[in-house]
Parts: C-alpha cells; sequence; structure tokens
C-alpha cells in the first residue's frame, strides 16, 4: 500500500462569503520509496495539502491515511505523537538551533522524544548527506545549502515513515539547492526514504520520480518518471 494516501480531500478555510475552497476533493496516493513532487501556481493550494497530509492542519472533509492510521479523526495529542514518531519535515527556514552543532541538531528531535538514534543509520545519514567534516560546525560556519542539509539530516535520522519537504530550496542559489535536491534523492535511491516534496521551482520537481500538478485547489495532471525541467 502506499505510504500516504489521501481520498476526496478537501479544505475550506473562513466561512459565509469569506470562504476560501483550497482544496476541492483531491485523491492522490504517495508510493514508498518514491520521491514524488507537487506543483503548481502560488495559491494552488500545495501547502494546504502538504499540511494536512502531514498532520500539522485539519481537513473540512475527506480522509487521510498515513501507513495503517487514519489521521483524520485524531486528536492534537495523537497527531503530535504522529509527527514526531512517523513523519519527518524539511521547511523553506532551516529551523537550525543557533547554539547547537550539525551534530547536535541532528539527534535533537530524537533527544527531545527520548529516543536512542541507531548509530550505524545516523552514520549512513551523515554520509549520504556529505557532512562528516562538518559535524562540530555551528550553523552560522555554514553554508545555506549546508545548513539546509543538516535539516534534510535531522528529518531523516529518525527514519520516518515520509518525509514532507515545503520549498526546501526556497532560500538557496541554484547550486546550494542542487546539493539539496541530490541529498534527498540519494536517500530515496540509496535509503528507500519516501518524500513528499511541495514546490513552485521546475528544476526542484525535475529531481522527482513523478510529478503531481494542482490548480485552484484540484489535481489537474500528473508526469510519472524523471522529467526534464524544461517540460515542467
Ligand atoms: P500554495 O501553497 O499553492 O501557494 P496555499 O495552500 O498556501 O497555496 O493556499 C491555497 C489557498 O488557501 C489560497 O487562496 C490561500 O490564500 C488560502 N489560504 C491558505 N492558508 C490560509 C489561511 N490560514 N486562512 C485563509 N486562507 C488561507
Ligand atoms: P514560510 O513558507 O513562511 O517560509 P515555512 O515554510 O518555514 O514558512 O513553514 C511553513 C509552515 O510550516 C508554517 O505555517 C509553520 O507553522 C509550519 N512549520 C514551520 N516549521 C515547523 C516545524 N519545525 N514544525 C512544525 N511546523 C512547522
Amino acid at each position: 500500500p502506499p505510504a500516504v494516501v489521501a481520498a476526496e480531500v478537501s479544505k475550506v478555510y473562513g466561512a459565509g462569503d469569506a470562504a476560501v475552497h483550497a482544496l476541492r476533493g483531491v485523491s492522490v496516493g504517495f508510493a514508498r520509496g518514491a520521491f514524488t513532487a507537487i506543483m503548481g501556481p502560488s495559491g494552488s493550494g500545495k501547502s494546504t495539502l502538504m499540511h494536512c497530509l502531514a498532520g500539522l492542519d485539519t481537513v473540512s472533509g475527506g480522509r487521510i491515511t498515513l501507513g495503517d492510521a487514519e489521521i483524520t479523526g485524531m486528536n492534537d495529542r495523537q497527531l503530535t505523537m504522529l509527527r514526531r514518531e512517523r513523519v519527518g519535515f524539511v521547511f523553506q527556514a532551516f529551523n537550525l538551533l543557533p547554539t547547537l552543532t550539525a551534530e547536535q541538531n541532528i539527534l535533537l528531535p530524537m533527544d527531545l522524544a527520548g529516543r536512542k538514534p541507531d548509530r550505524q543509520w545516523f552514520d549512513q545519514v551523515v554520509d549520504v548527506v556529505g557532512l562528516r567534516d562538518r559535524l562540530s560546525h555551528r550553523p552560522n560556519e555554514l553554508s545555506g545549502g549546508q545548513q539546509q542539509r543538516v535539516a534534510c539530516a535531522r528529518a531523516l535520522v529518525a527514519r520516518p515513515e515520509v518525509i514532507f519537504a515545503d520549498e526546501p530550496t526556497g532560500n538557496l542559489d541554484s547550486r546550494a539547492g542542487a546539493e539539496v535536491l541530490e541529498f534527498l534523492r540519494s536517500s530515496v535511491r540509496e535509503m528507500g526514504q519516501t518524500i513528499v516534496m511541495v514546490t513552485h521551482d521546475p528544476v526542484a520537481a525535475s529531481y522527482a520520480d513523478r510529478v503531481v500538478f494542482l490548480r485552484d485547489g484540484e489535481i489537474v495532471s500528473e508526469i510519472h518518471g524523471p522529467t526534464p525541467e524544461t517540460v515542467l
């Protein structure tokens, strides 16, 4: 079964004349071990869909399942547990703690959850992300691309069932963006990670195995297979 499934998901912000229909019956599944990009113009519902899929926001209608769990209907405490234990996040802002080293930042969510990292897995993540010689550096001693790779490693180290990335290259120049995208793709190819990435950048989407297009809160098309940015 897919890692994440949305079935007829709708989302309305506000009510009455002011109501905004951000999602209008979205049905889509995200395969395990695949790198999927969600593209669409500004305001098409990309962030809303990702937030609903990840349990950061509630739906107005429809159902979302993550693995064997239906997350629509979970209470806040259950959603917090789900995000902490089964989901990883990468945002446009790196959200690293400035006083901690790269290694401490990577391990922080596991430390907070009282979980012990698997040392072999940690080493593999650090090697794939290419940060072996940067582990004792603080964020201000790292480039933007390196900081975002630390954030990616932090998402990956807990072995989440799925990683949600919201415009992960939005604050990066093209070279640093490529570093981060190469890493995300390697984590899928070499570690079997499942990634759902929201982006409006065709270059970023060209790294994905599949691209789903949103417009006005609906899925309007999709492309399978690595796709050159010129087509996106
Ligand atoms: P995208 O990520 O594709 O830019 P969003 O999911 O952010 O799109 O937004 C989809 C629609 O929902 C837009 O019309 C946006 O203005 C609206 N919207 C998003 N968040 C809120 C909110 N918290 N309150 C009201 N409207 C919102
Ligand atoms: P922006 O698009 O304004 O740069 P981000 O991409 O950083 O914002 O964050 C997008 C959304 O995700 C925000 O609504 C924020 O509430 C949420 N968010 C950001 N960082 C985290 C986090 N570490 N954990 C949970 N939610 C977060």
